[in-house]
């Protein structure tokens, strides 16, 4: 501040601003002849002062200097425009410009209640705390969103760039239908469904001609039975982002922000250039019916489905450009509220028969050199009928690792009939594999919501 600029009374203010604040305020009366010249006469009253008036009385003429700062930001931030860093410099040399040059700027601290900290890209740096500003919310302005700011007093003019959510990357994935075994039917379902919505051209034909396609589909089958296997192939497949989270783990890891994280995750998944599949293991623990008993965690749950019906609703009312679909999985779709079953069609993902069994042992026994012996119609004949593609995806890999441990040339080393045998023993008797339930999730679950 050059000398000739007058200061604040900073010893009147205790801690009613914080020293960012005072910055502020002090760097917008640098670039304001009318504010020098409302605080000239404030200080002037300060000096002059014959102690009948307290304190409070300049509080709230700098409260009242605050007011006009904010109204003269306000009516500069509707003039502002973004530009880069660059350019505010040029902008700056030419004095014919009437308009505002907003800075590039980063948010780097969440909004505390009554400040959100920006940073702007370019000099001059350093972080600011400033108010929230009218027409967004704190999670419009999670850590990391680019921002214009006001280059005099670094307040939020605009969202330039949504930070991606690092709770809600999209899941990177090779999988193929190629690599799903046995489940044609459930796969032209999906492609037939879906597919042609996540398609850019098909999806433009959907809607020339007003077709009304469901956007929520829900995967209803035992675990292990390769729901979220066939998610991941439809994405890639489509070259869509699938952003994937498990229902109990959104109300167990983010306890009371269950909604806002749902409310994340379309954002997310909206926000990008690619069609997305938003995908949702587990529904039943987010999505249960109102009367299922829960005594901890009820309202919680109820906050989160709210979130989520309204997603949906949402996305049903597409607008243009809009092109994320919802995908749901579930074992037990008795439990789930009718609300959210009345807005998705179900398509059954059941345990493998035995010709699907054979398929799936072949998908995974792909890469494998297997001996002459080996028979998977009679392994298959072997098998529980409720082995899952999980299950099989054990028995090919335990077989192979007994072949490649076993005592032969490693040259002529093949998966044998008696690997198979071994291994399929092995997980009857339990020895192999940990089952991904074994952990519980239901457990979990009911733990949390008993
Ligand atoms: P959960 O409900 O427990 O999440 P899920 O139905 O989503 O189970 P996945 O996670 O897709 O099952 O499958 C588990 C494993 O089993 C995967 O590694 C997958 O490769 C294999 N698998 C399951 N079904 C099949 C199948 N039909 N074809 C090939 N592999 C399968």
């Amino acid at each position: 501040m050059s000398d000739d600029t007058p200061r604040l009374k900073r010893h009147l203010l205790d801690d009613d601003f914080d020293e960012q604040e005072l910055n502020r305020l002090e760097n917008a009366i640098k670039q304001s002849e009318k504010l020098q010249k409302s605080l000239r006469m404030y200080n002037k009253a300060v000096e002059d002062s014959d102690d009948d008036r307290d304190d409070e009385f300049y509080k709230q003429r700098i409260q009242q200097m605050k007011s006009s700062i904010e109204r003269k930001e306000k009516s500069q931030g509707n003039m502002a425009r973004v530009v880069s860093p660059n350019d505010v410099s040029k902008q700056q040399a030419s004095s014919s410009s009437k308009q505002t040059p907003a800075l590039r700027g980063v948010v780097t601290g969440e909004f505390d209640g009554s400040r959100i900290w920006v940073e702007p890209k370019s000099a001059p740096k350093g972080e600011y705390g400033v108010d929230l500003p009218q027409g967004l919310s704190a999670d419009d302005l999670s850590v990391g969103t680019e921002v214009a700011l006001n280059p005099q007093n670094f307040s939020i003019l605009d969202v330039l760039r949504k930070r991606k959510d690092p709770d809600f990357d999209p899941v990177s994935t090779d999988k193929t239908f190629g690599d799903v075994g046995g489940l044609d039917e459930v796969i032209a379902t999906l492609r037939r469904n879906v597919g042609i919505q996540l398609d850019t051209d098909r999806r433009e034909i959907v809607k020339e001609w007003g077709l009304d396609l469901d956007k929520s589909l829900m995967l209803v089958g035992p675990p292990g039975t390769g729901k979220t296997l066939l998610v991941k192939a439809l994405a890639n497949e489509y070259d869509a982002d699938m952003f994937m989270v498990n229902g109990p783990q959104l109300v167990e890891k983010f306890i009371g922000e269950g909604a806002k994280k749902i409310k994340r995750l379309y954002d997310q998944a909206r926000s990008g250039d690619r069609p997305a599949i938003v995908f949702i293991d587990e529904i039943d623990s987010i999505a249960k019916k109102r009367q299922e008993n829960r005594r901890h965690g009820g309202e919680e749950v109820e906050r989160t489905m709210s979130q989520l019906l309204s997603e949906l609703d949402g996305l049903d009312q597409a607008s243009e450009g809009q092109h994320v679909i919802s995908i749901f999985a579930t074992n037990k779709p008795s439990i789930i509220d009718p609300a959210i079953v009345n807005r998705c069609s179900a398509v059954e993902v059941d345990v493998p028969g035995p010709e699907a069994k054979e398929e799936i042992l072949q998908v995974h026994t792909r890469q494998f050199d297997l001996a002459d012996d080996v028979d998977f119609g009679a392994l298959v004949e072997e098998m529980p009928e409720t082995y899952t593609g999980r299950d099989i995806e054990q028995i090919c890999k335990q077989a192979a690792i007994t072949a490649v441990y076993a005592d032969q040339s490693l040259e002529d080393i093949v998966v044998r009939m008696d690997d198979f045998r071994e291994a399929l023993q092995d997980l009857k008797d339990g020895n192999i594999g940990m089952e991904k339930d074994f952990l519980g999730s239901e457990e979990i679950h009911e733990e949390i919501f008993a």
